[in-house]
């Protein structure tokens, strides 16, 4: 099959059953399981490393994977990475933690703090061995679409702009860039001032030398350093939405030269920048306007098209199910996503977008695309069991137990009833 693009005649590449676009953790997780699955998988990834933000990004914490009682939420291919992260690299999974779900009780949470670039090759490990097709350097532009199905999708690397068809198309971008392109409704976010990076310096090295721990080698640099909920945020600088090259490179400058001008205050014969972040870290700039936006008031309720059960990274008990509405539209069957541009709001999509949760969406994401395949339907219609059954069969914790409901189900952030701030952060 032909396309006509820019007045010149394109000739697809190939077909792949399930293209992925974006190779962060999401990308990946959806690579890796529609590959297992059978199906003929290509992921494309702009940079030269997988990751996204969790590794590029600097962002290389596997937030609370565990109700904050001792009782563990999330496993599946979550808990396998985090556990194959710690054997190469960086091991900060707790004692009570290390053999799995504790017998006793505890309130120490199911973390783990990550090697970034060590774990970003194991992610290319877990790639390339499960056979999916990867292209490096190579972005994801324009779907080809007819009416609100997808044939396939535009590529730019170092061989020209090239076509790639599909069966279905999954967007890990974490920015919807590519179904924003085909016309599918997003939704656009605003990003605080948050630029940062790591440094070593001759007291970091020698605390490391003291303690044999490389991790202490490491300490931080950053431009703007205003957290998740925008506290602080100067009243001079903009809340980026990061939707044009404009913004994103406004963002890097007024960031970068904060940065530099930190440095002109320290010994230059003492410290050196180590890393700084590969890409922007922006916690969202557009997620999908999908058949259903997660929310605070879903805290605790049983969704019967529940694609995982996540829980909250801040605060103890609270639950919530994650319906594969929260990855679709109807109107566009062969269109998905799954990661940070899934549909949620306030508290809820902060819970949803981080690491473990954007990985189990990628496994649900790739399940569905791979079922509906099969059952030859639209991503939103396939046999919610059968898709169930093949993510426990995968290890995903689709309902969490009623057991694990406390008897107050009030979800409270900075001491007040969180109802009241929904839609306050996005
Ligand atoms: C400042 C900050 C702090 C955070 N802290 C934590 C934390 O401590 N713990 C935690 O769990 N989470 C944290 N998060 C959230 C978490 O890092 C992200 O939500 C998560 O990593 C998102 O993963 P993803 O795969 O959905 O998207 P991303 O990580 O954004 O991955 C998208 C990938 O797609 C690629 N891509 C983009 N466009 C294209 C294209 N057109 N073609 C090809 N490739 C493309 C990118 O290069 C990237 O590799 C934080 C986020 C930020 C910004």
């Amino acid at each position: 099959m032909s396309i006509a693009t820019l007045g010149k005649k394109l000739t697809m590449k190939k077909k792949y059953d399930v293209v992925v676009c974006g190779g962060g953790v999401a990308g990946v997780a959806a690579a890796v399981t529609a590959a297992k699955e059978g199906f003929s998988t290509l992921l494309l990834e702009k940079s030269n490393i997988l990751g996204g933000l969790g590794t590029l990004g600097l962002i290389n914490l596997f937030v609370p994977m565990c109700n904050g009682r001792g009782k563990q939420i999330i496993f599946g291919l979550c808990e396998k990475w985090a556990r194959l992260s710690a054997k190469l690299g960086y091991d900060a999974i707790p004692e009570e933690w290390k053999n799995g779900e504790p017998k006793e009780y505890t309130e120490v949470r199911y973390i783990q703090r990550y090697s970034p670039y060590i774990f970003a090759l194991q992610l290319m490990d877990e790639v390339t061995s499960t056979g999916v097709d990867l292209l490096y350097d190579c972005i994801a532009c324009d779907p080809i679409m007819e009416d609100n199905i997808c044939k396939g999708v535009l590529t730019e690397s170092k061989s020209g702009t090239e076509y790639y068809g599909c069966k279905m198309l999954i967007d890990t971008t974490g920015d919807c860039d590519v179904l924003r392109r085909g016309g599918v409704p997003t939704v656009a976010g605003e990003n605080f001032f948050t630029y940062a990076g790591k440094m070593i310096s001759l007291s970091s090295c020698q605390k490391a030398i003291d303690t044999g721990d490389i991790r202490m080698a490491f300490t931080g640099i950053s431009g703007g350093n205003i957290n998740l909920w925008g506290d602080k945020q100067p009243d001079d600088v903009p809340k980026w939405s990061g939707l044009t090259v404009e913004e994103v490179t406004d963002y890097l400058v007024t960031n970068q030269k904060l940065m530099l001008s930190k440095l002109k205050e320290e010994n230059r014969k003492t410290r050196e920048i180590t890393h700084l972040p590969m890409m922007p870290q922006f916690r969202t700039t557009c997620h999908i306007k999908g058949d259903y936006s997660l929310k605070i008031a879903d805290a605790y309720k049983h969704f019967d098209d529940s694609v995982c059960a996540i829980n909250d990274f801040e605060h103890k008990d609270h639950l919530w199910e994650v319906p594969l509405r929260t990855l679709t539209r109807r109107d566009y069957p062969n269109m998905l996503t799954a990661g940070r541009s899934a549909d949620g709001t306030g508290h809820a999509w902060d819970m949803l977008r981080v690491i473990p949760p954007a990985i189990l969406t990628g496994q649900a994401a790739a399940h569905a695309a791979c079922l509906a395949i099969k059952e030859q339907t639209a991503a939103a219609d396939v046999t919610i069991g059968t898709l169930q059954n093949n993510l426990e069969k995968d290890d995903v914790m689709i309902h969490f137990p009623d057991e694990y409901v406390p008897e107050d189900k009030t979800v409270i952030l900075h001491g007040k009833n969180a109802t009241e701030i929904e839609g306050g952060h996005m």
